[in-house]
Formats: structure tokens, sequence, C-alpha cells
């Protein structure tokens, strides 16, 4: 630690963020970057604390809590502070293959338990995150660094999202010859087809890309395992297969109308949008449009955020997102204590747009959809709504119950569903014989990663259920060292 005062001297502060009204023109990111003595002084509030619980990664009522890949925070804060950031890119590059992901859309479980919260603002540890990375790759100090050896040993790897391309990023150090089977037409999973372009410029994700297409790594695009190739055949031709399908099935809404036109999912509208604009620019219109369009999105997570900053940029006539948990508290509960995860109210950047442009934010909490209704010609019209409240059983669960005289109808010409995902798609799973858990993820235990195959790992949010890229780094990581020890005996991976 430089500067055992700097957590008295200096408040947090970020770089100040593009303003709503200007970065609804465009698909840019819409995050600002910090000058490099603001950041020496944010690097000189971290107390390199005897316990940091910064870099703990554990999970504390079922949150993380702290860094799920252990990131070296303290020597990073206390490096740039000392502008030796050369060795903090090391120190990152140590835990996290992909920083310029994490630094950029991580919701920083790491910040939320940062021993300065208790009392002051936690350190800016992801903006300094992004910020060493960004330098390294201005620099020039991000280069490829193929494997000296190789053991001859082959893995396929299905699927490149986080956890995929960071499994093939380490199997590969190891010297094992890796290929990754990808059945969209562009790498990267949800890091390219998922989180849009403003939050992820994709030619940051196609730079990574190719820094692994040149470190040897081997990618088959529009190639769908189980479909194209049979799981099988892979387990067949492989000396070992990892399966980083994602969680790819989405939960559904069976009210009464769910057939009509204009009601979709979200990853449809998201996918769509985000391909047509790479692929054109938006001008070939095979994007699902919300211009001038009422839009309700239903689902109040990262997901449906995305939905609403997608359609605002459309130029949307007005967005609604409902949610179904009541609205947390502006402080934390008391049942929520420090180092847990802060759920606490926040405005995210789709809701910041509609609130600026709209007047207020988009967000209506408690809300349930009993009815989707037509204009009478298969079209949505409108949703019949209620609000409920949430009461405790017997067995202490909670569970919704409409209040009445709640009910109430809200305009719509295109309803986004972006209500969470419920495992991995069947196909593999079937044609391997693979054992589903009691929430259909493949079965493998945690730390371990094998399933019930020999030689077939699985990791990401098709083993944990759907998660945070974070996750899907730690586990695409520790997949790979099982299976660099199930190839050679033992594995110096980490
Ligand atoms: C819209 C959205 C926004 C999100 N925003 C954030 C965020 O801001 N921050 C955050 O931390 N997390 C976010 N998440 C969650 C995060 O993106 C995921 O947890 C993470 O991407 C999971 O990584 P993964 O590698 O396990 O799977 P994925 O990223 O889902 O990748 C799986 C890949 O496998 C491919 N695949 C599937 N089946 C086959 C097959 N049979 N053959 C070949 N390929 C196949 C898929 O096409 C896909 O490319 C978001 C998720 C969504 C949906
Ligand atoms: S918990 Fe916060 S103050 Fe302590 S070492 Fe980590 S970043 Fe620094």
């Amino acid at each position: 630690m430089g500067n055992p005062t700097g957590f008295k001297l200096h408040k947090r502060e970020l770089p100040k963020d593009r303003s709503a009204k200007d970065r609804i023109k465009d698909w840019n990111e819409f995050h600002g970057h910090t000058d490099e003595a603001l950041l020496k002084d944010q690097g000189a509030r971290c107390m390199d604390c005897g316990i940091p619980f910064c870099h703990t990664g554990k999970m504390v009522a079922g949150m993380a809590t702290g860094c799920p890949i252990n990131n070296l925070i303290p020597e990073w804060n206390d490096l740039v502070y000392r502008g030796q950031w050369k060795e903090a890119l090391d120190r990152l590059h140590k835990t996290n293959n992909f920083p310029e992901f994490t630094g950029r859309v991580c919701p920083a479980p790491c910040e939320g338990s940062c021993v300065l919260g208790i009392n002051e603002p936690a350190v800016t540890i992801k903006n300094i995150e992004v910020s060493i990375i960004d330098h390294g790759f201005a620099e020039g100090w991000v280069t490829a660094q193929p494997p000296i050896k190789r053991t001859g040993k082959k893995v396929a790897i299905v699927g490149s999202g986080p956890a995929g391309l960071a499994a093939a990023a380490q199997l590969n150090k190891a010297g094992h010859n890796v290929t990754v089977f990808e059945r969209d037409d562009r790498i990267g999973g949800l890091l390219m087809y998922g989180i849009p372009n403003m939050k992820l410029d994709k030619t940051i994700v196609q730079r990574r890309v190719d820094l692994l297409t040149e470190e040897g790594i081997e990618f088959k695009t529009n190639t769908e395992i189980g479909k194209d190739i049979t799981a099988k055949q892979l387990t067949n031709d492989f000396d070992a297969v990892i399966l980083a399908t994602g969680a790819t099935v989405p939960r559904d809404l069976p009210a009464k109308g769910r057939e009509l036109n204009g009601i979709h999912f979200a990853m449809e509208f998201l996918l769509k949008n985000t391909k047509s604009l790479m692929d054109s620019n938006l001008e070939d219109g095979n994007y699902i449009s919300a211009k001038d369009k009422e839009v309700i999105v239903i689902g109040g997570g990262d997901t449906g955020t995305d939905c609403v900053g997608t359609s605002m940029r459309h130029g949307c006539k007005n967005v609604t997102q409902f949610e179904i948990m009541p609205q947390p508290p502006q402080e934390r509960a008391d049942d929520n204590p420090w180092p847990q995860w802060p759920k606490v109210y926040m405005m995210d950047y789709g809701q910041e747009e509609a609130a600026e442009y709209f007047g207020q934010d988009p967000r209506r909490y408690c809300m349930m959809t009993k009815e989707f209704v037509d204009d009478g010609k298969g079209n949505i019209k409108e949703l019949h709504t209620v609000k409920i409240e949430w009461v405790k059983d017997e067995n202490g669960r909670f569970s919704p119950k409409e209040i009445p005289g709640t009910d109430k109808i809200y305009k719509a010409d295109l309803v986004l569903l972006a209500m969470g995902f419920l495992g991995p798609e069947a196909m593999i799973a079937k044609d391997l014989n693979l054992e589903l858990d009691d929430r259909s993820n493949f079965k493998a235990e945690y730390h371990k990663y094998t399933t019930g195959i020999d030689g077939v790992f699985a990791a990401g949010d098709c083993r944990r259920g759907q998660s945070l890229i974070v996750w899907a780094i730690n586990e695409g990581r520790e997949a790979a060292r099982e299976c660099d020890r199930y190839l050679m005996g033992s594995s110096l991976l980490p």
C-alpha cells in the first residue's frame, strides 16, 4: 500500500459516462475513461487489507461475495498507484484471461465486499481493472503467447462463450490442440450476441478471439453439435470434450394470448439486433424493430435492461419494464449486511436512458401479467396486469398473491420476455445420455466438472445455470485444469 491515508484523502470517483441523451443516438460504448492522475488517487484508496474480502470469491446467502476468479486486487491497486502499469497487467492476467470483458460488464461483487465499503464508498475496482487492460492493449503489451510445446492431445470445446473461451485459452497454454465448435456465425457466445454493443463493443470481443486464433486455437463456426456433428462423434474424434453450451432455454410466460404477434423472447430481439448491426448497420432490416412502438419488457434483470437500452436506440414511443419482485431499499436492509452483495435500488444504463427521455424510471415492481390481448388481427394490443405481494407460507416460503383492485391495462405493440433461462438445451444430453441435475443443468460437481461420461466435462452456465461472465471464466479455467489432469495425469494450470 503506497499511501496509507489514501482512503481518507480521496473520495470515490468514477469517470463520467456519456450522457443518456447523447448515447442513445448510437451503439457505441457509453463508459467514459479515467485519466491517469485520477486512477492513481483511486488506487491509493485501497487499504491493502489483511483479509482482502474483495478477492475471496465465495457464495454468501446465494450470491457472489468477492471476486469469483480471485483477482489480485490489492496488488494491482497498489501498482496502479505507483504507475507500474505493466506489472499491474501481468498480475491481472494471472487470474483473468479476459479482463477487458469483466472490466466492462461485471457487476463487480468485489466492490460489494470491499472492506472500505463498510463505512465509505468502495474502491473503484472495476474501473481500475478495465483501465489496466485498456492501457495494456494501447501500449501493445497484450500479444499472442502460443505454447512452446504441443502435447499431441486433442480437446473439443462446445460453445464459445466466456466459459468455452477461458477453457480453450488455458488448455492451449498447456499445449493441447484445441478446437472450439460454435453454432452461431460469430465467436463469443453471449459476449458477442447477448450483451449489446453499448455495454461491450464487439471489436473488443473480436480482438481477443483474434489473439486466441493466433495462439493456435481452431474455431469452427456455424457448426451445431448434436445436429451437424453428433456429440458421440466428438467423443470418438477427440481425447476430451468440454461442454460450455450456456443456459439457452428461455423461461416462458404461459398466459392467455401468448401466441400473439409482437411477443418475443428477449434473446431473439437482442441477437438479431446485434447481428444486423454488425452485418449491415441495421440496413438489412433483419431485426425486430422497436421504433415508434409501445414496448413492454417483462423481467427486471440484465437481459431486460439490455432490451430497454436497445429499444431506446431504436426510437421506441415508450418503454415500461415489469419486475415481479418488490423495489429494493435505498440502503442495505438489516438482513443484507456487508460483505454480502448489496441488494439496493440502483439505476442501470437502460433505466437511466428511459428516465431521462420519458421522465421516470421505466420499472414497475410487483407486476404480474395475467393476459395478452389482441387487436382483432392477431397482434398484441395490451397487457392485463395485477399487482402482487409476496406472502410467507407455513414452510417459510414466499409466494405471490394478487392484490385485489390493482388490475391495470398497459398498451403494447412489442412485448419482450426477459424472465431468465432454464438451463441448456436437451440435444447433447440426449445424444450422450448425460445426467441432469434437479435444475435441468448438466450434472457435474463444482471444482471437478466431470460428467458421468469418461472424458466429458461441463462448465459455465450449462452446469451452474444462468450466471455471470466472471463465473463462466472461473469455471472454464478450472474445467481446463481438470481436463489437463485427466489427459496428462497431473496439471500445472491454476
Ligand atoms: C442479454 C444478457 C445480458 C447479460 N449481461 C451480463 C452482464 O452485463 N454481466 C455479466 O457478468 N453477465 C451477463 N450476462 C450473463 C452472461 O452473459 C453469462 O452468464 C455468460 O455468457 C455464460 O457464459 P457461457 O460460456 O457459460 O455461455 P454462453 O455465453 O451462453 O455461450 C454458450 C455458447 O454455446 C453455443 N452453443 C450452444 N449449444 C451449442 C451446440 N449444440 N453446438 C455448438 N454451439 C452451441 C451458443 O451458441 C453460445 O454461443 C448476460 C446474459 C444475457 C442473456
Ligand atoms: S477490500 Fe477494498 S480496501 Fe481492502 S484490499 Fe480489497 S480493494 Fe483494497
